[in-house]
């Protein structure tokens, strides 16, 4: 339900145009075609993939012999779970260790939500009865320590942290040596998120993620990017920027609950080849859900 909810404004954009389409048209030709792709373009979906799905239209409607632009929609949903589920690993589920310490890392620019991110992941965590810690690794943008102990104090969690602008290398050092000794489950790390200088950023997270290799092995057991839906190819360029710097093992998309072109996790899926592994759908603690590409897809039709 929640799920459906947050993607209301997707939806209406969405199968609003997709209904229309299919009333107007008597035949599936050429123009219907287009028309669809303008469609999906403009819900983000993302050029490339686009042009990926409406092949994919094509040939089944040829082979299904499809006449009815209605009979159409249905293989639309289906094609679109496809090409989700084809481009590689679809597991949601967050590489957690059945014994000792979790490390979990958190990268992406200001601005997108990881603040809030690690606040409600944390909140889940600990409704499963797990006890975790964040650790304040955003040394350099000011106001973001304050921020995560705010949401620290809000979920019941505790915060390690230095003072602003001391190396988050060493923050991360005694992160790691307080989960140990409090022997917590999960250690959720937060990151400056400086895209001017792809060089510094990789830097900055190889320093960070050596000093959690040497004191976890096997750590950081993920790797998490924060994208913001409603900024589009932005997000896109984000993406592609982070992949380059680090080794990031699934998406977390956020405000998906804000943007009337939800299309983008399919962009982002389909052409970066890294799981969406949970949406924001909202600004509240329990407003983070594990993607599940049906109920996206179907979302966007029900
Ligand atoms: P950070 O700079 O990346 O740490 O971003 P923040 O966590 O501070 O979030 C920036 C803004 O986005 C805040 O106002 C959040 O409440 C809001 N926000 C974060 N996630 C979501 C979401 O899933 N949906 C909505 N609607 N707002 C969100």
């Amino acid at each position: 339900e929640k799920f459906k909810d947050g993607l209301t404004k997707t939806r209406d954009n969405f199968s609003n145009k997709v209904n229309d389409l299919v009333s107007r048209y008597r035949k599936v030709d050429e123009e219907f075609f287009e028309e669809l792709e303008e469609i999906l373009i403009g819900a983000d979906v993302g050029f490339d993939t686009v042009m990926e799905l409406v092949e994919e239209l094509r040939r089944e409607v040829k082979r299904k012999n499809i006449q009815d632009p209605r009979d159409v929609q249905a293989v639309i949903s289906e094609k679109l779970v496809e090409i989700y589920d084809s481009a590689g690993e679809t597991s949601t589920e967050l590489n957690i260790q059945t014994e000792g310490l979790t490390v979990i890392l958190f990268v992406g620019v200001n601005g997108v939500g990881k603040t809030t991110t690690i606040g409600k992941l944390a909140h889940k965590f600990k409704n499963e009865g797990k006890s975790v810690l964040l650790a304040a690794g955003d040394t350099f943008r000011a106001g973001a320590i304050e921020q995560l102990e705010v949401w620290g104090e809000r979920v019941g969690v505790d915060v390690i942290k230095q003072g602003a602008g001391s190396d988050p290398a060493a923050v991360m050092y005694d992160a790691v040596q307080a989960a140990k000794s409090r022997n917590a489950d999960i250690l959720i790390c937060d990151t400056a998120g400086r895209l001017q200088n792809k060089v510094n950023l990789m830097k900055e997270l190889e320093k960070v993620k050596r000093v959690i290799e040497r004191e976890v092995p096997g750590a950081p057991h993920e790797v998490l990017l924060v994208l913001d839906a409603t900024t589009g190819q932005n997000a896109m360029i984000q993406a592609k920027t982070f992949k380059e710097a680090t080794d990031v093992s699934g998406i977390v998309l956020t405000k998906l609950d804000g943007t009337a072109k939800g299309g983008i996790v399919l962009a982002i899926r389909n052409e970066l080849e890294i799981p969406v592994k949970f949406v924001g759908l909202g600004e509240k603690m329990d407003d983070l859900q594990e993607f599940n590409a049906e109920q996206y897809v179907y979302g966007l039709f029900a």
